[in-house]
Order: structure tokens, then sequence, then C-alpha cells
């Protein structure tokens, strides 16, 4: 069964069109990342699934359950489930191992608190009060939160907001930690090298749209661009663009008679693929 199951959703504010109809399936123990620029709709497509949001039409099942129904169901359900929202409101006055605390007492199967903070790298902020936490370090909280219960499916919205790259690190080998654990995750992130480090899949979502869905090495026919070749000819950095890199090294090889100057061979990275697509649909 698939831990998630959407089909024609669609939500509107007005006569803003967030959500045009969007199917997703995404398997147990995948992890998926929602691209797209601001606005596009991820965030209400993440919160209706969260069950935060009420949707217009189409129909959702996260593990096997319709977020808009309540009751014991849900509670069970909530259980199951751990969610790192864009912005979170805890108590100020807590510390940050008083927070955790009390969060693990929702669930019925939690982490081990200690042991939450030691991977999220909070433990010398542990006895601190949250209101004295850097941005980056509430983040790290947030994350903590997310996973304190044991969930079987977690939501990340923009999770490394804010991190500093040793702190993104980090996060991101407690996400490949958490995948070792059999963890379904669903991630929005505005960072493609995230995306790329991370998701089994990423859909780009535009306008309400999902344009396309695919691992981040093949999406928009990344695996098979042309390569770019530049190398320096006296003053002059020259480039070609080829299907065919090898055959052009080896020429250039013969003709500089071994080293080639200043030699680069490169294909377009997920961000260069991610640009053009959201460029493409733009109006
Ligand atoms: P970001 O990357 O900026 O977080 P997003 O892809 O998550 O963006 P959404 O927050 O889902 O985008 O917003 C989609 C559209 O719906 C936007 O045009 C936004 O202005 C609008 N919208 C979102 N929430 C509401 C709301 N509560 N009331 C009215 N309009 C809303």
């Amino acid at each position: 069964m698939n831990a998630i199951e959407v089909t024609g959703l669609r939500k509107s504010y007005g006569q803003v069109h967030a959500v045009k109809g969007i199917d997703l399936s995404i398997a147990s123990g995948e992890i998926f990342a929602l691209l797209g620029p601001n606005g596009a709709g991820k965030t209400t497509t993440v919160e209706i699934l969260e069950g935060f949001r009420t949707r217009d039409s189409g129909s959702v099942h996260v593990l096997g359950f319709d977020p808009k129904d309540e009751g014991q169901a849900a509670r069970e359900w909530r259980n199951r489930i751990g969610i790192v929202l864009q912005s979170t409101s805890d108590s100020g006055d807590l510390s940050v191992i008083e927070t955790i605390q009390h969060f693990s007492g929702y669930y019925s199967n939690p982490r081990d608190v200690e042991e939450v903070i030691h991977s999220v790298g909070l433990e010398e902020k542990s006895g601190s009060l949250i209101r004295k936490l850097s941005g980056g370090q509430r983040r790290r909280l947030d994350v903590a939160l997310g996973i304190v219960g044991n969930p079987e499916l977690l939501f990340l919205d923009e999770p490394t907001t804010g991190f500093d790259p040793e702190a993104r690190r980090a996060f991101w080998a407690l996400i490949e930690k958490l995948r070792g654990d059999g963890t379904t995750i669903l991630l929005t992130t505005h960072y493609l090298d995230e995306a790329e480090a991370l998701a089994d899949r990423v859909a780009v979502i535009n306008d309400g749209r999902i344009i396309e869905v695919s691992p981040p090495s093949t999406l928009g026919g990344r695996s098979t661009a042309m390569a770019l070749v530049t190398w320096r000819e006296g003053q002059e950095i020259k480039s070609e663009n080829t299907n065919n890199p090898t055959a052009i090294v080896n020429k250039l090889s013969s003709h500089f008679n071994g080293e080639i100057p200043e030699l680069t061979v490169t294909r377009p990275s997920l961000e260069d693929i991610y640009l053009a697509m959201i460029g493409q649909t733009h109006e």
C-alpha cells in the first residue's frame, strides 16, 4: 500500500486557485520532495494531507486514512505521523529538553528524548530556554518535535531554512538514518541540492499543478541533456555543447598532446533544469 495517495486534489481561496488538480502516489519508505516557487501550492497541498486545511475536491489517503475524518481513528492516525511546519509556535519559557519531553508524552511509542536531542545536535542547548535559541537552533527543535513520536510518515516543510551548512549536512545524515528505519518522508524545500541529496523522487509543482515527477537524476531529461565542454586555448576560453563529450576530449587531448588546459565537462545541474522548467510554464 502507498503511504500517500492523492487524486484530483483542488483547493481555492476565494479567487485564488492554489491547487488545480494534483495526483500523487508516494510509496511506503520513499523520500519524496515537492519543489516549486513561492506560491506554487506546496504548503496548501501538504497541509491538506496533514489534516490542517480543508479541500474543495479530490480524494486523499494518508497511511490509508482520510485526513478530513475525525474521532478516535484520527487520533490514532496522528500518532503515526510527524510534522514539521514552516513555523511552529511553542512556549518560549520551557527549555529544549522540557519541550521535547512534553511533546513525547502525546505519542504511544516515542523515541528516547536524549537520543532525539543528540540527533538534531542540540545537546549543548538542552537546558536553554527556547526563546534564547538562534533561528537555526529553533528550526532544529522543530525537527526534533517532528521525529520524537517515532512516526511512520514524516512531513517536513522547508526543514533546513536558516541552518548553517554544517547543520544542514547533519540534518541530511539524520534523514538518511530515518530512511534506514523505513520512515516515509514528504519534504518541501527550496534547496535543490537538498532535494538531490535526499529524495528518491521529486515533483515539480508550479501554479497549482504538477509539471513532472521523477528521480532528481533524470528530471527534465537531465541525464541525457547535452554536456558542455570548456577549455583554454591561448588567451581564450572555448566551449562546445555536445552529446559526445568523450570524442571532443579525445580530439583535444591529441591537439594539446596530453593535458588539456583548464578542461571542464559539465551537464545541467538540477537547479538549471528546475529553473528552465519553472520559466517555461510562467505566463
Ligand atoms: P512557499 O514556497 O512560498 O511556501 P507554497 O508553494 O507553499 O509557497 P502556498 O502557501 O500553498 O504556496 O500558496 C499557494 C497560493 O495560495 C498562493 O497564491 C497563496 O497566496 C495562496 N494562499 C495560501 N494560503 C492562503 C490562505 N490561507 N488564504 C488565502 N490565500 C492563500
